[in-house]
């Protein structure tokens, strides 16, 4: 690889054209019209159109709404650049000036500011083609949130239909002061698991719970004892959480209904350790409804989500040194590992290495008032992802480009 410093400066001379303003616009319009996952047809087609003029040879409706760019541009290794393109069902509450016209819907994870990073690292990339040699491939990936995104592309093709990557970049926003670029070698985030729970009773009257299974007592008391997997089953050094996200039964007050669903969701880091939980969550299911005499056994579906991400270690430590030259010594630092989980990594075929940074997004004036000495504490009380209040700050817009811009070309060049 070229030398970190070489590297930076190249980067901040392919970047140094970028207009503030311009990128704003497009972000806040992003920003105003979200689009839940699978549906980023607006998004895309933004995405899309900037890529064409920018050169790119482009295939949109790649896994119904996914978009990549392809720039061939002499030999050279194969980098792709991915940002995700949907929004959440979240109620906007941070009354911006550009806040979402959408009801109901909202950008509360940044995949605006991806998008727009993406589309603008693309373009300079394209403008300053005499500055590398290989071939750049930018992917617009639909439904990250509601996961399936990066399976569903992988399962349309985009490894044999485009250039195969012989590397993988992605950025995600974060909640933290504006203006730090942590970076995690190896694990930084974890394994994701749903399951889908329905306990079968027998309805009846509320009056006569005698003639009927209640389901609504049963899956009560299925959620406390999923309690204890992780509290009793899983060792303390192991990071692991259980969430009982909704639970689903009855219509009125004096009906005792027949069925009860519940759903779940399971994050990991070990294969055995996730085994072992989903494992128990399938004998504490069973073993209630047996107590309760539920008359047919429940259903239990596990919708496996995504798995851990795992960059490459040197890789991220070479990125790593590329970012501290253009922001500075003290603005790289490790995270340490999360319990969030992303499909980012199913768009690196088996053996090729990734790198998955974060950018740290909170503007200064809701850092400072927020609680707390040390980090940490900070952390905990600013708005982070999928907050109805998240709101990156501005200033973002352009170290977002140029963090993708450098790693692209720390590949492309030398
Ligand atoms: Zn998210
Ligand atoms: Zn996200």
């Amino acid at each position: 690889m070229t030398e970190p410093a070489v590297v930076a400066r190249l980067a901040q001379d392919v970047t140094s054209g970028l207009e503030p303003g311009r990128l704003a616009d497009f972000y806040q319009d992003l920003h105003r019209h979200p689009e839940l996952s699978f549906q980023e047809h607006r998004t895309a087609a933004k995405l899309a159109l900037r890529l064409r003029a920018a050169g790119f040879e482009v295939t949109e409706g790649v896994a119904r709404t996914g978009v990549v760019g392809v720039l061939v541009n002499g030999d050279g290794p194969v980098v792709w650049l991915r940002g995700d393109m949907d929004a959440l069902p979240v109620r906007e509450a941070t009354g911006l000036p550009y806040a979402s016209t959408v009801d109901g819907l909202m950008h509360a994870c940044g995949h605006d500011l991806h998008v727009t990073w993406l589309g603008a690292a693309a373009e300079s990339l394209a403008a300053a083609r005499e500055a590398w040699s290989g071939t750049l491939v930018v992917v617009g990936q639909p439904a990250e949130e509601a996961g399936g995104g990066a399976a569903a592309m992988v399962a349309d093709g985009v490894h044999t239909r485009f250039p195969r990557p012989d590397v993988l970049f992605g950025q995600h926003a974060a909640p933290g002061l504006a203006g730090f670029y942590p970076h995690t070698p190896g694990l930084t985030l974890s394994a994701s698991d749903d399951v889908d729970v329905v306990v079968h009773g027998v309805g009846g009257h509320g009056s006569r719970p005698e003639s009927t299974v209640d389901p609504v007592v049963t899956a009560a008391y299925v959620v406390t004892r999923l309690q204890t997997v992780v509290a009793r089953e899983i060792a303390a050094r192991e990071p692991v959480v259980l969430t009982v996200g909704s639970f689903h039964a009855g219509t009125s007050s004096n009906i005792i209904p027949a069925e009860a669903r519940l759903t779940l969701n399971v994050r990991t880091q070990d294969t055995r350790v996730r085994e072992r939980v989903l494992a128990a969550i399938g004998r504490v299911v069973e073993g209630e409804c047996a107590a309760a005499g539920c008359p047919v056994p429940p259903e239990i579906t596990v919708h496996p989500g995504c798995p851990n991400t795992v960059n490459d270690a040197a890789l991220d430590g070479e990125i790593a040194a590329v970012h501290r030259e253009l922001f500075g010594e003290h603005t790289v630092f490790d995270f340490g590992q999360a319990l969030g989980s992303e499909d980012f990594s199913l768009l690196a075929p088996a053996g090729v290495p990734y790198d998955f940074w974060y950018v740290t997004s909170t503007p200064a004036p809701l850092w400072e008032a927020a609680p707390g000495e040390e980090l940490r504490e900070k952390f905990e009380g600013v708005p982070g992802n999928h907050s109805p209040l998240f709101a990156p700050d501005l200033s973002v817009l352009v170290p977002g480009v140029r963090t993708l811009v450098s790693a692209a070309l720390s590949r492309l060049t030398g």
